[in-house]
């Protein structure tokens, strides 16, 4: 078995690892954990930040590296992904077909992405990663198994596990929606990366505050990674920004502010959908502990350039203790939303005005296996000091296990009355690690 992407999740060991082939494993496996109480986890991709989501001590790990096959109806536009499969697997088993599931932005993440919401580049144009979601085969807490879709009797489930993680039960059969984005050779994207130096942070900051206001093109896409590597104990600037845009140049009216600012490197060029997924690589380093921490910003730039200051200041004490820390910035347009919406919904359901998504990811040294406590109180320091924006829900794939994502959602009464529904007894919450406040 693969070790999971964060080495705070390779330290706790399993009773048992039931790794299933077929549905009715998970069915058998679900029905015995909760007649006999046993905690539990689930794991597909392994990716999560977020210490014993994918893991427990002493407990059953359902684990579904052995459920990863891929199929696709070409005729209905449908494809159907077991949860074992990675993105990067996703995109090429289907690229022969021109299309591509939306997923995330590094290959080695998993299907769990899906479940917590998910953001891809294809995210501005056709929404969250999981409202490409048309229909999922569930194993309830209890062990029993339904089919969900937008219109049959489970509706309701079927839009709580949309954004709403792993509480709900679980998925052993997405079937998704794919987006037509061509093939490896069709270069109809253009963008790639550029590197900023340290003195550009701040106008990069106005620069995407004003981007997400203002920019109505959905066919354009962008991650802002404001990063520290510490060397020598000293944090060195790392500021990494994808731009993408589904056209043949980045047009200077959407991107003419990013690509004005003084930059040290770039490397943009005509690229295919896939080829866009991979200018991170694969996200499949292993050995490090990982830790995730969302917010989220809405209107004027100040809040997230007083974030921005407070993060430099957390790098610097940090630096002898962590191998790098980074401040990620997604830009949520209000065109994202309404297709989200048009598209039947999810669990998120922000208010209808663009934000920026937010999250700070610290990598801690190779093998390390606590977190130091002057980190850790540097972190909730951060969290405490940049709470999200009303109406501008928290990533729950990025944020941290402290933090109530579910509060910030649009949908959270929704949520919690699904839940009741369908987890009366509270046996997920009660034995197994996962989103809190439901
Ligand atoms: C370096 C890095 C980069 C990232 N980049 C992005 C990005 O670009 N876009 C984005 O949206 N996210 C991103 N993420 C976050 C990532 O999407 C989430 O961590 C996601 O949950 C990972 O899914 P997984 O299957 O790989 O992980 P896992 O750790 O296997 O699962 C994550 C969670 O989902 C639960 N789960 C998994 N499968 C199932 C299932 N079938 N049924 C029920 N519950 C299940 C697990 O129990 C766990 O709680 C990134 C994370 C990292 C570490």
């Amino acid at each position: 078995m693969r070790n999971p992407a964060s080495f705070f999740n390779s330290i706790q060991r399993p009773a048992c690892v039931v790794v299933p082939r077929v549905d009715v494993h998970v069915q058998k496996a679900m029905a015995t954990i909760y007649h006999d109480r046993v905690r539990y986890a689930v794991m597909s991709g392994g990716h999560t930040g977020m210490t014993g989501w994918n893991s427990v001590q002493d407990g059953i790990l359902i684990f579904f590296g052995k459920m990863k096959s891929i199929t696709y109806d070409e005729s209905r536009n449908r494809a159907t992904i077991q949860p074992g499969v990675r993105w990067g697997e996703a995109l090429s088993q289907l690229e022969p077909y021109g299309v591509a599931p939306m997923g995330g932005r590094l290959g080695d993440i998993g299907t769990g992405l899906l479940l917590g919401g998910g953001v891809s580049y294809l995210a501005p144009e056709n929404g969250w990663s999981t409202d490409g979601v048309t229909e999922m085969d569930v194993i309830l807490v209890d062990g029993r198994q339904v089919t969900v879709n937008a219109s049959n009797q489970y509706s309701d489930l079927f839009r709580a596990l949309k954004g709403g993680g792993s509480r709900f039960g679980i998925v052993t059969r997405f079937e998704v929606e794919p987006i037509r984005v061509g093939r490896r050779s069709d270069k109809n994207w253009y963008g790639g990366v550029i590197l900023y130096p340290e003195s550009s942070a701040e106008a990069l900051i106005r620069a995407v505050h004003k981007f997400v206001q203002t920019n109505t093109d959905p066919k354009a896409a962008a991650l802002f990674i404001l990063g520290y590597v510490m060397q020598n104990g000293k944090p060195v600037a790392s500021h990494t920004v994808a731009y993408f845009y589904k056209g043949s140049s980045l047009p200077r009216d959407v991107f003419g502010d990013f690509l004005d600012i003084p930059h040290d490197f770039e490397s943009l060029a005509p690229m295919s959908y896939i080829e866009a997924t991979d200018v991170f690589g694969a996200g499949d380093d292993r050995g490090f502990g990982h830790r995730f921490s969302g917010t989220s910003f809405v209107g004027e730039p100040e809040k997230c350039l007083k974030a921005f200051r407070d993060f430099q200041r957390f790098a610097t004490e940090s630096a002898h203790a962590v191998n790098s820390t980074v401040f990620g910035l997604t830009p949520i347009p209000l065109h994202q939303i309404e297709t989200a919406r048009k598209k039947g919904g999810n669990a998120l359901q922000p208010a209808l005005r663009p934000y920026l998504s937010a999250h700070w990811n610290t990598v801690f040294l190779e093998g390390q296996e606590q977190i130091p406590a002057k980190v850790e109180l540097g972190l909730k320091w951060l969290m405490r000091r940049n709470p999200p924006c009303s109406g501008a829900p928290l990533d729950m794939n990025e944020s941290d296990a402290t933090q109530n994502v579910y509060a910030t959602y649009g949908d959270y009464e929704f949520l919690k009355h699904v839940y009741q529904k369908y987890d009366p007894t509270r046996f997920n919450v009660r034995y197994s690690q996962g989103p809190i406040g439901l």
